[in-house]
């Protein structure tokens, strides 16, 4: 009954997340405008029917004139209802500079035009239960700053790392993420520069804009709210920046639409290569664009320089060049279709390390292993929710609920998931992903088995059977909790052929 349930709303979280983009030509033409709108509008789900063209000559809405600061790199359309921004989130600042955490990604141009540009609401409303960015939205964009660069959750998907204080930001406060995308984590005060303090630097995705840290008249701000807002001397709502936590908006005073830990829609980043890995102990220190379609990262490994140069391809992939402290070069170029390849240069820290030697296998070897994973008559075999139990309980009160299985199975999603569109597709599971939280190196090692459909991508449905289904097991008395007792009564699947993981849907 309870999984029965479960399924249905897992279902319709694919359902809505399945919409697939579809960018346009590029073709900027004025003509094509109305398509455009359309298509936009349509995507969108909303009943923005009334278009309005460039030639129209309609007065600009206000939310516009941070943004066209930015033209003709960022640019701006509009209909009744909202705000589109496009851009390729590459700002016109160095980039990566500073970052002593560093996950091995470097900035790629995005595709945030078309149907796949940001989308600001013009008429903000209040939210009824207002979300706070403590809890929520730990995937994906919560503001567009005015250069056309997305800015994220200062918190990181594990509901507690603050990225700034981490030293994963650099001297922008921005990075690239798992797409290769770069995107703030924090108030972009630089853009004042061009701004001004009369516009906002940035607005949150409820279409209510982000100030500095002064009044847009230079007056001094007071009393925020718990989300870094208020109502504004022009007696409208506004966030403010601040140089501590929340640095932008700390969650949403107007109305906006959660789907599966992000503000829904959004556009989406796309990766052309795997997912790299940290890379312990790398701090960069230069970034230099020897040409329009070339970029460098200088990083110190052991005091030592390296680098990683990449060019961008006309087709949209890039080529890579590794350039280690001995001048040794390794390439690898991506075609921005397939997303194929290893990824990723340098070193390879931070492995993580399995509790089992014959699960530490390269890649492709382990790629072509049946899908059964260890050796099934090893006496010492136990159920993985028995082994991880404890990692998964985050409230420790001993008892592993249902809630925080799922909570898991959804940290481990968002950390896979390097394109944002709720499932874990190949390319994504093969990669670094979310292989830290313990169910990231099961999804790697059971890939196959969790694809139950074959069609190389993992849905979070998908994701959640096998988890369940042993969760079942254990929670003997069917209350929706297993306790240590009940753990201890499971028994070790090496009796029935090592099967018993094998997936199939859940019972209904
Ligand atoms: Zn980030
Ligand atoms: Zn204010």
């Amino acid at each position: 009954m309870l999984i029965k349930k479960f399924g249905i709303a897992a279902l319709s979280a694919i359902v809505a997340t399945a919409i697939q983009a579809h960018p346009l030509e590029s073709d900027r033409n004025e003509s094509h405008n109305l398509p455009l709108y359309v298509l936009a509008g349509s995507l969108m789900a909303q009943a923005d029917t009334k278009v309005i063209s460039v030639s129209d000559k309609p007065k600009a809405p206000q939310a516009a004139l941070p943004f066209q600061k930015f033209t003709p790199h960022v640019q701006t359309r509009f209909n009744e209802n909202f705000l589109y921004v496009e851009s390729n989130s590459m700002p016109d600042h160095p980039m990566m500079v500073g970052i002593t955490a560093w996950q091995q990604q470097v900035p790629l141009p995005q595709p945030y035009t078309g149907d796949n540009a940001w989308r600001i609401p013009l008429h903000p409303v209040v939210a009824k239960n207002p979300l706070s960015a403590k809890s929520n939205f730990f995937r994906g964009a919560i503001a567009l700053a005015a250069n056309g660069v997305p800015i994220f959750n200062p918190i990181k998907n594990d509901g507690r790392t603050d990225t700034f204080l981490a030293g994963e930001l650099d001297e922008y406060g921005g990075h690239s993420g798992r797409g290769d995308d770069y995107h703030y984590h924090i108030a972009p005060l630089h853009l004042q520069e061009t701004l001004g303090q009369a516009l906002p630097v940035a607005y949150a995705l409820d279409g209510y804009p982000i100030y500095g840290l002064e009044e847009p008249d230079g007056s001094r701000v007071e009393s925020l709210d718990r989300f870094n807002g208020h109502i504004g001397p022009d007696g409208g709502y506004h966030y403010h920046s601040t140089k501590t936590y929340p640095y932008i908006n700390g969650g949403f005073h107007g109305e906006v639409v959660q789907k599966d830990g992000q503000v829904d829609p959004q556009p989406r980043a796309k990766g052309v290569r795997p997912a790299t890995r940290p890379l312990r102990g790398a701090k960069i220190i230069g970034w230099n664009q020897p040409d329009s379609q070339s970029y460098s990262v200088e990083y110190t490994l052991g005091r030592r320089s390296h680098f990683v140069n990449y060019t961008l391809l006309p087709e949209g992939g890039a080529r890579f060049e590794f350039v280690d402290d001995k001048g040794q070069v390794t390439t690898e170029t991506y075609d921005g279709k397939s997303a194929r390849g290893s990824g990723g240069g340098g070193n390879r820290e931070n492995r993580e390390r399995p509790p089992r030697g014959d699960r530490d296998r390269p890649r492709a070897e382990s790629e072509e292993r049946s899908p059964r994973g260890p050796d099934p008559n090893d006496p010492n075999r136990q159920p993985w929710i028995k082994v991880h139990a404890k990692e998964m309980d985050t409230n420790e009160d001993g008892t592993l609920t249902r809630e925080e299985l799922v909570a898991e199975v959804e940290k481990t999603l968002a950390g896979y998931d390097a394109n944002n569109d709720g499932a874990i597709q190949a390319k994504e599971y093969q990669g670094r992903g979310g292989s830290r939280s313990a169910l990231g190196g099961f999804v790697k090692q059971h890939s196959q088995e969790l694809d139950q459909n074959g069609d190389t991508t993992i849905t979070k449905d998908e994701l959640l059977a096998v988890p369940l289904r042993m969760f079942q097991k254990a929670d003997a008395n069917n209350d929706r909790k297993a306790t240590a007792e009940e753990f201890a009564q499971m028994r070790s699947p090496q009796t029935k052929k090592g099967r018993e993981d094998r997936t199939g849907p859940p019972k209904q």
